[in-house]
């Protein structure tokens, strides 16, 4: 696949915009254009990864650690109830570049916007 058809790389290198959660050397967390639940938040490697076979282990325990960090600051941000970490390969994976999915879960789901998510999510 040529990098420059990856949708997240192409978020990545500044082409397409994101509602950014996190950045570093090596991550990106970004906030799901389509989320299942509000503060459905995505961390990425920068460098381009098809799945978990191809990850590189150094990178996958940076994103674990980071997915550690992250989902309970968006449970609270958003007043979730829990959490579910979700990462789809093969067939089930829509865009061809790692990623994992942080999905906060509600007893009561909160009718907001991708919008107003992200400013909870990035105010506290
Ligand atoms: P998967 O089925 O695990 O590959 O899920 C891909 C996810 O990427 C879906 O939840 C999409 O809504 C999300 N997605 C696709 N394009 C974008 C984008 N430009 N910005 C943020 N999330 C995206």
């Amino acid at each position: 696949m040529d990098m420059k058809d990856c949708v997240f790389c192409n978020i990545i290198n500044g082409d397409i915009p994101c509602k950014k959660v996190y950045e570093d050397e090596f991550l990106l967390a970004l906030l799901d254009i389509n989320p299942f639940m509000p503060g459905h938040t995505l961390i990425i490697p920068k460098e381009h990864t098809l799945d978990y076979d191809t990850i590189d282990e150094d990178i996958l325990v940076k994103i674990v650690k980071l997915a550690k960090k992250l989902s309970p600051n968006i449970v609270d941000a958003m007043n979730a109830d829990g959490y579910t970490l979700v990462q789809n390969n093969g067939n089930v994976q829509e865009v061809k570049h790692f990623h994992l999915h942080i999905i906060p879960k509600y007893n009561n789901k909160p009718d907001i916007s991708v919008d107003e998510a992200y400013k909870k999510i990035t105010e506290c």
